[in-house]
């Protein structure tokens, strides 16, 4: 049954997709998670904001998800509202600069800067977020992280005013920022320099085959599952704790790169749980690190 919620949106918005009791595993890398109440779809950063002032309104506070590729959503699903930016995707070239809406897909962005023959962005050729999910988690790979090309981004606080952060405002850290759960990121603007094109779309094609070679693509997951710890990496210490393969139900520790954590097929948030627990304790009780969690629980 629509909801009186989902059908003011429809009205007050007719370009707006909203989909009700939206599975979330259609949303997200891992393809685990069950039905969001609403899942709204804007196209555009200006949508988005129209969206956020209406559902202040309604006393709504919605989760925003990129491409779900560094989260674990819940097997009982969202009782609330779920905004997916991914059709927020404009990307325009301003000089040395590429801006973007925060629903562009990280490596069309990538892409799009190597074809105006600008480099610095090959780095983030191939993690397979948004560019707002990249900046809440300074996304990064291979030498590169967001902190380095980011030159300002425009988001909308937990007051829904329009701010700009720029520089050290923008808090950049490893795998953090200044973003919490209350800001909504709209856009940002990425500083790169003129470079050779060619060299920087081959440099793109390399990264990728070194992903496609380490990485297990084939099957569904969240990147790497921990943080890389101050005493070395995490893929070598679970490696070493003996736990490649280690399974609990349809989750388990890649073969390929123990770093990972896939869905062999019908995983449940609760398997991925228990998993990442698991996995832990056991570093812990072989190494005496603690490793912390890189995906997030919602
Ligand atoms: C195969 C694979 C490889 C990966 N490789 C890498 C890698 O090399 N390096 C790396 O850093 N990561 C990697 N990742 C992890 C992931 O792709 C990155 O963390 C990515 O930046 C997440 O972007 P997203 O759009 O999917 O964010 P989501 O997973 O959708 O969200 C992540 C967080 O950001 C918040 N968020 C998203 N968009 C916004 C917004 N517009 N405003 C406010 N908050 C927002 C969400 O609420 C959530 O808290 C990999 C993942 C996979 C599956």
């Amino acid at each position: 049954m629509t909801d009186r919620l989902a059908k003011a949106l429809r009205e007050a918005m007719p370009g707006l997709e909203v989909r009700e009791e939206e599975p979330l595993r259609e949303h997200t890398t891992l393809h685990i998670g069950g039905p969001a109440r609403r899942l709204l779809l804007p196209a555009s950063a200006g949508e988005l904001t129209e969206l956020c002032a209406l559902l202040r309104r309604w006393g709504e506070k919605p989760l925003i998800l990129g491409n779900g590729s560094n989260v674990l959503a819940p097997d009982a699903g969202i009782d609330g509202t779920v905004i997916v930016t991914k059709k927020a995707e404009a990307v325009t070239l301003r000089g040395e600069a590429v801006e973007a809406e925060c629903g562009a897909a990280l490596t069309r962005v990538s892409a799009f800067a190597g074809e105006q023959g600008l480099t610095g962005l090959e780095f983030a050729y191939g993690i397979p977020g948004t560019l707002g999910g990249a900046l809440v988690m300074n996304a990064g790979a291979y030498g590169g992280e967001m902190k380095d090309v980011t030159a300002w981004a425009e988001y909308l606080d937990g007051e829904l005013r329009l701010r700009r952060a720029e520089g050290d405002a923008l808090g950049f850290a490893y795998r953090h920022s200044r973003f919490g759960p209350e800001d909504v990121i709209l856009r940002a603007s990425l500083s790169l320099r003129r470079g050779d094109g060619e060299a920087v779309r081959a440099r793109c094609r390399e990264l990728a085959e070194k992903r496609r070679a380490s990485q297990p693509l084939e099957w569904p997951s969240a990147g790497s599952a921990f943080k890389r710890p101050r005493e070395g990496y995490a893929a070598a210490m679970i490696d070493r704790a003996g736990l490649k393969g280690y399974t609990v139900g349809g989750a388990q520790v890649s073969e390929k790169h123990a770093g990972f954590i896939i869905n062999r097929g019908g995983a449940t948030a609760e398997d991925m749980k228990k998993i990442l627990e698991d996995v832990r304790q056991r570093v812990y009780e072989r190494t005496g690190v603690l490793l912390e969690r890189e995906i997030r629980i919602l």
